[in-house]
């Protein structure tokens, strides 16, 4: 079994999580899910980044310690990432004394394989609380940092470790035109291109006198700084420095946002090349959800409640709109009325009436018996070529691509009952005819619970039972796409798979 080992961004422990969170760890769900239905050995990390300025003011705004208030904001968001399905099997948390000493056993090895790397100096500069970062001149606008507009930056100077980050400018550039280290989508390996051809400055790797946060190695008056600490993450996950890190190390794919590549795709890969270790192979940078055209976020000052989202029409109809319309490559928009649209239009109208109507016949004319008619349909042929194009379009993670081919064959199934009208046959008695329709439809059925269930895992799983199989998380399932064995099953009329609004 090939390994898969995928990561998000951890999150700031200073807000709840809105709908920008969401969309990035319901695309990488989506991607573990199809790893695993390819019968990849998936191994999928989520976590928390704690050790940030800004949790520390909300700690005190809320009157709590850090460490009680980091503990309330891991609880809330795995909480909202339980309820949106999402199937990480690991979850990593900053504070955790095991990745502190992942940050240590990292830094102490840069200084062991090169020691030029680090250096002290002084630094001077604007700060931005929001991104945690020294600010460039090119990334301010109106005196306001471009991701943040609502935060003042901070004038900041002291005495600081810094890391050698100049020295690895060509190595990345021939690493990523390469495609050794995969930055996608373009666009974005573009941008990343453009940074490093503009050159690179040395970074501060640590904080001077901060009370939460990771003691440098050997300066216990500076603090790790924290992007530094929170990249390690990926790292510190596998287990390292212990022996045994290799079998999940280097990360097959990072999903992040678009704003943070500088940090993912120089920052970090410079740092592995600094320890002399293994590169990921792959980061993924998602575009925004942006709500009347702006960003999603608590600093932006727009946010849809993410409660609200979910509970509109459940977790799986959240997850297919955000995938299907808002997307998992540039920016996109979140709008209640094309999210009813799609509810209507793709789930309640077209994969869930598509359901309803075949089981129904089934359960009507053969008592939900599925006949054994072997003879290869249009259908069929439809589900045959829906299931090549999902698997072309999901194995680039092009997840839009992959929801329009599914969701192509539902459109064309709910066509061919249409046009082959099995009630019709059931009045003329042309039996053999039916037996072949209705056969069609349970494997179209079976087809589409399968390509669904990355995008719609918990009614994927309803459809599922209803044609008479075991869940069992779908191991195997793929391999029998091609010709699934329907014959026979014992098929139940499903609760209502997507229920219709009320009408407002
Ligand atoms: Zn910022």
């Amino acid at each position: 079994m090939p390994k898969y080992y995928l990561t998000t961004a951890i999150d700031y422990s200073n807000g709840d999580p809105h709908l920008g969170h969401a969309l990035e760890k319901v695309g990488a769900d989506c991607i573990a899910r199809y790893r695993r239905l390819r019968g990849d050995d998936v191994h999928f990390l989520m976590g928390m980044d704690e050790h940030a300025q800004a949790v520390l003011q909300a700690a005190e705004q809320h009157e709590l310690s850090p460490q009680a208030w980091v503990d309330r904001m891991a609880e809330t968001f795995a909480g909202y990432w339980r309820r949106l399905e999402c199937s990480n099997d690991a979850w990593i948390r900053t504070t955790e004394p095991r990745h502190h000493r992942s940050v240590t056993a990292l830094l102490e090895r840069i200084a062991a394989q090169n020691p030029d790397d680090l250096f002290v100096g002084e630094y001077e500069g604007l700060y931005c609380v929001g991104c945690e970062e020294f600010k460039q001149p090119a990334q301010i606008v109106n005196g306001r940092c471009i991701e943040h507009p609502t935060l003042e930056l901070v004038p900041t100077k002291e005495r600081n470790h810094f890391f050698r980050l100049t020295r690895y400018r060509d190595q990345l550039l021939a690493l990523i035109r390469s495609g050794e280290l995969r930055v996608e989508p373009g666009i974005r390996r573009n941008e990343v291109v453009r940074l490093l051809e503009d050159g690179l400055q040395d970074i501060s790797i640590s904080r001077n006198r901060q009370s939460w946060g990771i003691p440098f190695p050997g300066d216990p008056d500076q603090t790790v700084y924290v992007w530094f600490d929170a990249l390690i993450n990926y790292l510190s996950a596998t287990g390292y420095p212990d022996p045994g890190y290799e079998r999940l190390w280097p990360a097959d794919l990072h999903v992040i946002g678009k704003g943070i590549t500088r940090f993912h795709c120089i920052i970090w890969p410079a740092m592995l090349l600094s320890a002399e270790l293994a590169l990921p192979r792959e980061v993924w940078a998602h575009g925004y959800v942006q709500w009347e055209g702006a960003k999603m976020s608590k600093s932006a000052g727009t946010a849809v409640s993410l409660d609200e989202a979910i509970e509109r029409h459940g977790p799986d109809a959240l997850r297919y709109f955000l995938l299907r319309e808002v997307g998992f490559e540039a920016d996109g928009n979140f709008t209640w009325e094309r999210f009813e649209d799609r509810y209507t239009a793709d789930l309640a109208d077209g994969l869930g009436n598509l359901a309803s109507r075949s089981l129904a016949m089934l359960a009507r004319y053969r008592d939900g018996a599925v006949p054994a008619a072997l003879e290869e349909t249009s259908l069929d042929r439809a589900g045959a070529d829906a299931c090549a194009a999902y698997a072309r379009a999901m194995d680039s993670l092009d997840l839009r691509g992959g929801a329009d081919a599914a969701w192509g064959l539902v459109a064309t199934a709910n066509l061919y009952i249409q046009q082959v009208a099995p009630w019709a046959l059931a009045k003329a008695d042309r039996q053999p005819e039916l037996d072949a329709a209705l056969a069609a439809l349970a494997r179209a059925l079976y087809r589409l619970a399968v390509l669904a269930s990355p995008f719609i895992p918990g009614k994927a799983q309803l459809l599922w039972q209803s044609l008479g199989l075991q869940w069992e998380g779908l191991a195997g399932a793929w391999a029998t796409l091609e010709r699934p064995a329907v014959e026979g099953l014992a098929t139940t009329k499903p609760e209502v798979l997507f229920p219709k609004p009320a009408s407002v």
